[in-house]
């Protein structure tokens, strides 16, 4: 495989950094490993995805067609949370207990096709973006914390060998992300960043105090302010708001590069180029939500199909050229 070591750090310091979200609680592993291999094949520089084993292994499968292709390695990094946080989240309710006359309005509003008529939550593809959760006019569904134990957190990442860890933190939780903190690195695997995700309430005072940690235990810290977060929307209202978070906070932050996430889609480099100086301090973007909904019509097509879309000759290139239209003007940007 090829690997080019410096190759996230050189986007991160130039501003064209690339990362495909794949859902820190998706675990739908047949789409894992179709996207990862489409977007490492389109350029991203990092794929991350839950420490999930199978998940893992998935993403792999995908960069390992990608590299079979001519592509870099991009880096993969694992999602952990240091508490309760809606990305480590899942859908649940018996579908015994529906109405059959229910229009089944949490079937229509779930992105990725998770809830069908028999088996309720496919818990594989919910990734906790609770649209369905208000959906439901009798109020059936839950949702379910996917909380990591303390002790499993070494062995897991030692298993998994990830390249970077994201570590998502809320308001008032400095102690706990100093603990997940202390067992990240009790694995002893070599990181190239500790990213932090954070929502846009955590204040300047926070982030400078989960800079300190991060210095402490001597991780290189890259930020990425969720302002809204798995929104999965692709309309220029999110891209603005992701933009505005990023140029309100960026004086305030900690050192570190900073990346644009929640909310980001298309339009979101043409948004941020209207800062002038303030886009330069963006060190590149995440795509979640968009990146996946940008490619379900394939994915559907390849499912319908019984072949993985890696494997179907005449539908991944088209995905690839989609993949390519979202990623390359981050990748080029001057
Ligand atoms: S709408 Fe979101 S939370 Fe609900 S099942 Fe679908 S992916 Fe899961
Ligand atoms: S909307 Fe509520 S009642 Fe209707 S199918 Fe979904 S979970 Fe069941």
């Amino acid at each position: 495989m090829l690997i080019e070591a410096d190759r996230g750090e050189r986007a991160l310091a130039t501003g064209r950094w690339v990362k495909w979200i794949g859902g820190a609680s998706n675990q739908d592993l047949a789409a894992i490993e179709d996207l990862a291999g489409i977007y490492a094949l389109a350029g991203v520089h990092c794929v991350d995805v839950a420490a999930d084993a199978a998940v893992v292994a998935a993403a792999r499968r995908g960069l390992a067609w990608a590299e079979a292709r001519g592509a870099s390695r991009p880096w993969l990094m694992i999602s952990l949370s240091d508490g309760e946080d809606p990305h480590f989240r899942k859908a649940w309710f018996a579908p015994d207990h529906c109405p059959p006359g229910c229009s089944r309005p949490c079937e229509r509003v779930c992105p990725a096709l998770a809830i069908t008529a028999s088996t309720g939550v496919i818990a594989e593809r919910c990734y906790g973006c609770g649209r369905c959760l208000p959906a439901c006019p009798l109020g059936l569904i839950e949702e379910r914390g996917q909380a990591l134990a303390a002790d499993s957190v070494a062995p897991l990442l030692r298993q998994l060998q990830p390249d970077a860890v994201e570590l998502h933190t809320q308001p008032g939780r400095q102690l706990a992300f100093r603990q997940r903190l202390e067992q990240v690195r009790a694995s002893g695997v070599p990181l190239r960043r500790l990213a932090v995700s954070a929502p846009a309430e955590l204040g300047a005072a926070e982030l400078w105090q989960r800079f300190g940690a991060l210095r402490r235990l001597g991780f290189r810290p890259l930020w990425q302010l969720d302002g809204r977060p798995m929104s999965g929307d692709v309309g220029d209202g999110t891209a603005r708001a992701a933009v505005a978070l990023l140029v309100r906070r960026r004086r305030r932050l900690p050192p570190g590069p900073l990346q644009l996430a929640g909310g980001t889609n298309r339009r979101s480099l043409a948004q941020l180029q209207r800062h002038g100086a303030d886009a330069g301090h963006c060190a590149g973007v995440a795509f979640g939500g968009v990146a996946r909904r940008l490619l379900q019509p394939l994915l559907l097509q390849s499912q319908a199909r019984a072949v993985p879309l890696l494997q179907a000759a005449d539908l991944w290139p088209l995905a690839l050229a989609q993949a390519r239209e979202l990623v390359t003007p981050w990748l080029e940007r001057c």
